[in-house]
């Protein structure tokens, strides 16, 4: 087997020197000298992963939310990580680089070790030593929760939906008249009013919620047992987060000892997948004002969920919270990779499409998004080189992000996968054009956030 180095994951360690080499078909890590490996060639699996953290210990998670600016940038296909790392050496932000909500695991078809192992692998190779952060995100469960712990994830996204009430029905278990009601509170010249029924609104839609996110806080957190970051996320409601129910929630986690690095609010207009913000920015700027203001009061981070592609409001993000933020993007990793597919090789890109179009109702269930696939130019009409410009499309970003799972897991009648071999066998011959679309499109992301260099 002909081995070709990685130059930067070269590291000596006593009696030994430790790198990864592409192997043709796969990358392996090699350890040439004292047997810290099983084997001189070994697979990039979770054993190896495993005793990489141990020997190295940048290659293993962190809590970076504590850090100002900090940025999640999920890797839904386990390759985007040598991208998004030479984003992260370039700005002044440390990057969660390990990010999976239970439903991605499930499209996908990875598990946690898996993500978690891949940022390992990608931090080592690229020689990142900065940190990076490892998110359980979007947890609902105590299984999951424990799940994520188990593998030293270093941050948990607790997602308090299913807990919230929009009809205000909900119970609290805590007394707490005499602190809210009737009060007004000043937040940086913001008047945060509990008047005319406002508190009994907001116990009865947040309060079972609190009672939730206290309860697995002092189950899973409070003891320091493990080292995590904890984020509080209720931006899944069908309407926005209102000041109150931000100054509410963040009150009461506090005085409950709850302590959390950053809340996920809903904002004002529309965070739908893999395209810009829908709504109108002016707007957007005032609301973020005053949650910005709030985070700040408490002393925690607003972050912005969904952040894939808002190019019209980072501006306004970064600027209101005075570079002090949480940003996650997800999905973008995935439209970036599928445009290099339309690029380099547009027979499957074309297959691809056509499957994307019959696929789209049963995709549409798991997410909220407003695409108009009659809109999208039809395929067959397009040359090849008309095909990247899909990406620029809405309807079309639209329509692929949201199918990434079915794409992923779609059989042939034999049972062998339809698309997975061939688009990782394509990814992996071109490795470099994915990470320079990476670099390019992420690095976008923190410009416009005015985050500055290093
Ligand atoms: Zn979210």
């Amino acid at each position: 087997m002909e081995l070709k180095k990685y130059p930067l994951s070269e590291h000596a360690l006593e009696g030994a020197l430790i790198y990864i080499a592409d192997a043709g078909d796969r990358d392996v890590l090699v350890c040439e000298g004292k047997a810290y490996f099983p084997r001189r060639i070994n697979e990039l699996d979770h054993e190896t992963a495993n005793t990489l953290r141990r020997l190295f210990p940048f290659t293993a998670p962190v809590r970076v939310l504590g850090n100002r600016r900090s940025v999640g940038v999920g890797d839904r296909l386990g390759i985007a990580g040598p991208g998004h790392i030479r984003v992260f050496e370039k700005y002044d932000a440390l990057p969660v680089l390990a990010q999976q909500s239970i439903r991605e695991l499930n499209l996908t078809n990875r598990t946690y070790e898996d993500v978690l192992d891949s940022s390992t692998f990608a931090v080592f190779r690229e020689n990142f030593t900065r940190g990076f952060g490892a998110d359980g995100d979007h947890l609902k469960k105590e299984e999951d929760i424990e799940y994520a712990l188990s593998l030293g994830f270093t941050m948990l996204t607790l997602d308090l939906s299913e807990h919230i009430h929009a009809d205000a029905s909900g119970k609290y278990s805590q007394d707490i008249d005499a602190l809210y009601e009737g009060k007004t509170f000043d937040v940086e010249g913001h008047k945060i009013a509990f008047e005319t029924g406002e508190l009994a609104r907001v116990r009865g839609v947040y309060g079972e919620a609190l009672d939730f996110a206290c309860a697995l806080y002092d189950k899973y957190i409070k003891s320091g047992e493990h080292d995590c970051d904890v984020e509080i996320s209720i931006d899944e409601t069908d309407t926005p987060t209102k000041p109150s129910e931000h100054y509410f929630v963040a009150a009461e986690l506090k005085r409950r000892g709850v302590e959390v690095r950053t809340i996920a609010p809903r904002f004002i207009g529309e965070f739908q997948k893999g395209i810009d913000y829908i709504g109108d920015p002016a707007k957007f700027d005032e609301e973020m004002a005053v949650h910005a203001a709030i985070a700040r009061h408490f002393g925690h981070k607003v972050s912005v969920h969904s952040g894939s592609d808002k190019f019209s409001v980072f501006p306004s993000v970064g600027a209101q919270t005075r570079q002090t933020y949480h940003v996650k993007t997800a999905g973008t990793n995935w439209l970036e990779a599928m445009r290099i597919v339309a690029e380099h090789e547009p027979a499957l890109y074309r297959e691809i499409h056509l499957f994307a179009l019959e696929s789209f109702d049963e995709a549409r269930k798991y997410y909220h998004v407003t695409t108009d696939i009659s809109a999208i130019p039809d395929v067959k009409t397009l040359a090849d080189a008309q095909l990247p410009a899909l990406f620029e499309d809405d309807n079309a970003r639209q329509l692929i992000h949201i199918t990434y799972g079915l794409i992923l897991n779609a059989k042939n009648a034999d049972g062998s996968d339809r698309f997975r071999t061939r688009l990782y066998a394509f990814w992996r011959a071109h490795a470099q054009e994915y990470a320079a679309a990476l670099e390019k499109h992420i690095g976008k992301h923190l410009e416009l956030l005015g985050c500055p260099k290093r």
